[in-house]
């Protein structure tokens, strides 16, 4: 940093920014308390208290601190921990609700680029930034912030189908964008993958109950129990008088395993049928061997959900090494520390099926060799074993429901399974559909899918904005 002349203005060198902050105890800007309202001057934006602009003229990631540019939301981290730390927690949580309308969700099950990215890791530790987040979202959560102060509506209205994260940021940004929306949801309460199949253990269903209340506040109305296609079709969307509509309907097939048997069999289940079933924890009967397929997110939470209802001993079986497995290291380092075992480096092979019953699974070893190249991994030759158990749950991935395809109007899968969107304007095949989240982009993460949510609803803005000039 250098300090300009008579205005001892502060200047930032980008490229040479480490974004250590050192130079904010330095700097006159921070004993200036105007100067932090400034948004178009390097030392405004540069001052942690700085307040970001519109979505609309959002800087560009490669002007961010390094833990504000790998959010994919480019949540201000800075300028919120900086006012939790003065005890200023409304404002806090104002300042983050700028660009996540989903503060409680996140601080709880966020993957946390930002710490992955945080400068002060270098040193020693990563700042704690989701679990304040988690405070402050917490803290205020009896106390409701005033609704933000919306534009006057501009009499078009936007449907989005799914209350994901995906739906739930576009209807957010529509919103503060003067547009009226409605979602339609089908399942009985909203809130997407996060309230059907988190666990309750790591997200607490109230607080992103909480974060829906906050966006009906807003004036966004929440329909549950309408299934797209089943309960209403485009046409009547169409005839309800929206002027856009946003498919959010996420991955809600689970990826079936090679060995999945050809019909029902008891103690064969998918990860997503048993996370939704183990809400209903009298109707379900694990057993008390269970063995989990899979290294993901859902993989750990359908082993430590088996553990709570139950059985004695839960594995997990994964291809690669335990290192290799995408589930984030806390929540694997969780499990482990609940008694889940892993069996890393093996595959299935064949299920053990016994008077209509599931009694086990024979799998085969894995070389590391091929594991360490990267490629396919490869099997050991005569390397089979048989685990026992009670139940196996299949948990290697989740893909869109097809039947979103079967419309009158049908929409185009790409060859990944995904619903095909145009890049340039993120519509569908059908004019006036767009489409967000997880059925795009296939299983990400809640931070992703809201980007991408929010990325959508630009799309949709910019879409109607046109058709309205056009028409003058
Ligand atoms: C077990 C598991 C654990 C996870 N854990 C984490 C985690 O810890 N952290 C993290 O960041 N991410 C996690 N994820 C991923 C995260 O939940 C998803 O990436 C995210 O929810 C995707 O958001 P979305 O809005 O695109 O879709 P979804 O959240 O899937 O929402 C889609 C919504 O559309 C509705 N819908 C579908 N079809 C229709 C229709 N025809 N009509 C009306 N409504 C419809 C669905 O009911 C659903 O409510 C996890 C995923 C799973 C499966």
């Amino acid at each position: 940093m250098a300090i300009e002349g008579r205005t001892h203005k502060p200047v930032v060198d980008h490229h040479l920014c480490g974004t250590c902050t050192i130079c904010y105890d330095a700097c006159p800007a921070a004993v200036v308390p105007e100067i932090r309202q400034e948004t178009d001057t390097l030392r405004g934006r540069a001052y942690r208290g700085y307040t970001p602009a519109p979505a609309s003229s959002r800087q560009p990631a490669q002007r961010m601190p390094s833990c504000q540019s790998r959010c994919p939301l480019h949540q201000d981290v800075r300028g919120y921990i900086e006012l939790i730390g003065q005890r200023r927690y409304q404002e806090a949580l104002r300042l983050i609700r700028a660009s996540n309308p989903l503060p409680s969700l996140c601080g709880y099950v966020c993957p946390h680029p930002c710490e992955s990215a945080c400068t002060r890791g270098r040193l020693d530790e990563a700042l704690a930034i989701r679990a304040l987040k988690q405070f402050v979202a917490t803290h205020c959560q009896n106390d409701l912030p005033a609704p933000l102060q919306l534009p006057e509506s501009n009499d078009k209205k936007v449907v989005i189908v799914g209350s994901g994260p995906a739906g739930l940021c576009a209807a957010h940004e529509l919103a503060i964008n003067g547009f009226a929306v409605e979602i339609l949801e089908a399942a009985p309460h909203p809130g997407g993958m996060p309230a059907q199949v988190i666990p309750s253990f790591r997200l607490p269903p109230r607080a992103l109950q909480h974060d829906i209340r906050m966006l009906e506040t807003m004036g966004i109305t929440i329909k549950t129990g309408v299934c797209f296609g089943r309960d209403i079709t485009l046409a009547e969307i169409w005839q309800s008088g929206a002027d856009a509509v946003i498919l959010a309907v996420g991955t809600h097939k689970s990826t079936p395993l090679d060995i999945e048997p050809p019909k029902t069999i008891p103690g064969y289940l998918d990860c997503l049928t048993f996370l939704k079933t183990s809400r209903q924890p009298d109707i379900i009967d694990i057993g008390k061997k269970v063995i989990v397929v899979g290294g993901g997110n859902a993989a750990i939470d359908s082993a430590r959900t088996a553990l709570r209802l139950g059985a004695e001993k839960v594995t997990i079986l994964y291809r690669r090494r335990r290192e290799d497995m995408p589930a984030a290291d806390e929540e694997i380092e969780l499990a482990a520390a609940e008694g889940v075992s892993f069996h890393c480096q093996a595959i299935p092979r064949q299920l053990l099926i016994k008077n209509n019953q599931v009694v086990g699974l024979e799998c085969q070893e894995i070389e590391l060799s091929s594991i360490l190249a990267g490629g396919t991994p490869q099997p050991v030759a005569d390397s089979a074993f048989t685990l026992t158990a009670d139940a196996v749950i299949a948990a290697v991935g989740q893909q869109l429901d097809a039947g979103i395809a079967n419309q009158h109007q049908p929409f185009a899968i790409t060859p990944d399974r995904h619903l095909f969107i145009d890049e340039k304007n993120r519509q569908t095949n059908v004019p006036g559909v767009f489409a967000a989240g997880d059925a795009v982009t296939g299983p990400s993460s809640v931070v992703e899918a809201m980007a991408d949510g929010r990325k959508t609803a630009l799309a949709v803005v910019s879409f109607l904005s046109n058709q309205k000039k056009s028409s003058l």
